[in-house]
């Protein structure tokens, strides 16, 4: 048996890197007030087709849906946004203090075509922001991802930042830019992707489609006085806050709900997979679940491709720590006295360890235990490696207090 298609074991130490990764993550978040949230691994189908968008990719293509035993068509989560909003709406979260900060983590699911850093099960950490519409929020959110990023040490990460406008002047773009598709030579595919969401075209990476781009219509160029005067506001808060990135008009997420301030973090050690999170302000979503008409800005990071840019960028991070005292019986007697001895360890605080089963010397003198402090273990005496040796009435609370003393 094998584990699915498209889907990976984590398994040690490999996985000390995996939870330092997603630690790091979600570290910034908590500083900053967000709370955490859990919402289950799966939701009515409904949730993603109107929170995610009828048109987009993951909706029609890659969801894993299925009607359960109760006739009740589910779906697994293609990402955390949509369900942690209807969350929101359905604890009335809105009733209280805004704006309302919250972080998830957990498994997403996509079927997708598997390559590297593309996979059918995936990690995500999640961010929201919700119930108030201000710049600095919108900058407040893009720091943190940023935060998390640099917190892990990763430098060859960019940036990417552009206003998608919103109700008031997206329609008026949007003709614009039909009209401007239409006069190109684009296959029936793209034509069809251009009548649901005329954007997604411009974010084509065909270089066949964007030579023809070069003059395409921006919405940056387009904003109403509003959307300007937020995206000039965004800027200005990052600047202050010592965030740097670069401008990205063609930037178009593969979600629906976006309005305005929309990001993407990119990092350049991963080839075609680069995107490693992304987000942006989606003032439409909470309607669009039947809540409130109440804004939102938030983001989500891949916690697997950000692993492979920690690896990218040859950090060291998250080797597992091993013990702080591995303790060795020296022959059969001893065994009682070495569990014992453990838990007490264990109990005063100290990362413990020993040989269990019958093939001792192997399991004590492998590689990865090789360098632990070793506690020697004989039926009368006990001591940390070439220290003093105690009386054995009282050798696992010697070594206890000495190991305390030694830590
Ligand atoms: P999205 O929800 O599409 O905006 O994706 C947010 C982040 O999740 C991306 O930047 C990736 O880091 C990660 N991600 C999305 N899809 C996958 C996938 N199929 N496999 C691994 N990571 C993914």
């Amino acid at each position: 048996m094998r584990a699915p298609k498209g889907t990976f074991d984590v398994l040690p130490p490999d996985s000390e890197r995996f939870l330092a990764v997603r630690e790091t993550l979600t570290a910034p978040l908590r500083r900053a007030g967000y709370g955490y949230v859990e919402t289950p691994v799966f939701e009515d189908t409904a949730v993603f087709s109107r929170g995610v968008g009828e048109s987009t990719d993951v909706v029609t293509k890659e969801m894993y849906t299925f009607d359960d035993r109760g006739g009740r068509s589910i779906t697994l989560r293609p990402e955390l946004t949509a369900g942690l909003m209807r969350a929101f709406i359905e604890h009335r979260l809105h009733d209280g203090a805004l704006p309302v900060k919250l972080w998830t983590v957990g498994s997403a699911f996509r079927y997708e075509r598997p390559q590297a850093g593309r996979y059918r099960h995936f990690t995500q950490v999640d961010m929201e922001a919700l119930g108030v519409d201000d710049p600095a929020l919108d900058a407040e959110v893009v720091a943190l991802g940023v935060q998390g990023f640099r917190d892990l040490g990763l430098t060859d990460f960019e940036l990417l930042l552009t206003s998608l406008g919103d109700a008031t002047c997206r329609p008026q773009y949007r003709e614009l830019l039909v009209q401007y598709l239409e006069k190109l030579d684009l296959d029936e595919d793209t034509r069809r992707r251009a009548e649901i969401n005329p954007l997604r075209v411009l974010d084509d990476k065909r270089p066949e489609v964007q030579a023809q781009l070069g003059d395409a219509p921006l919405m940056v160029d387009h904003l109403s006085d509003s959307t300007r005067a937020h995206y000039d506001a965004v800027r200005q808060h990052l600047t202050d806050l010592g965030v740097t990135w670069t401008e990205a008009p063609k930037l178009v997420r593969g979600l629906d709900y976006y309005t305005k301030t929309t990001f993407e973090f990119v990092h350049h050690g991963l080839g075609s997979q680069s995107a490693i999170g992304g987000g942006g302000r989606y003032d439409g979503l909470s309607a669009a679940l039947g809540g409130p008409d109440v804004s939102g800005i938030g983001y989500a990071v891949g916690v697997d491709r950000t692993l492979l840019a920690v690896q990218a960028e040859g950090l060291d991070i998250g080797v597992a720590a091993g013990v702080q005292a591995f303790v060795v019986p020296l022959g059969a007697e001893a065994k009682r006295v070495a569990v014992r001895l453990v838990g007490q360890l264990r109990q005063a605080g100290v990362a413990a360890d020993t040989v269990y089963g019958d093939r001792a010397p192997r399991t004590w003198s492998s590689s990865a235990t090789a360098t632990w402090p070793r506690v020697w273990v004989s039926s009368r005496t006990c001591a940390p490696a070439s220290s003093t040796r105690y009386p054995s009435g009282s050798c696992s609370t010697s070594c206890v207090k000495r190991w305390g003393r030694d830590r």
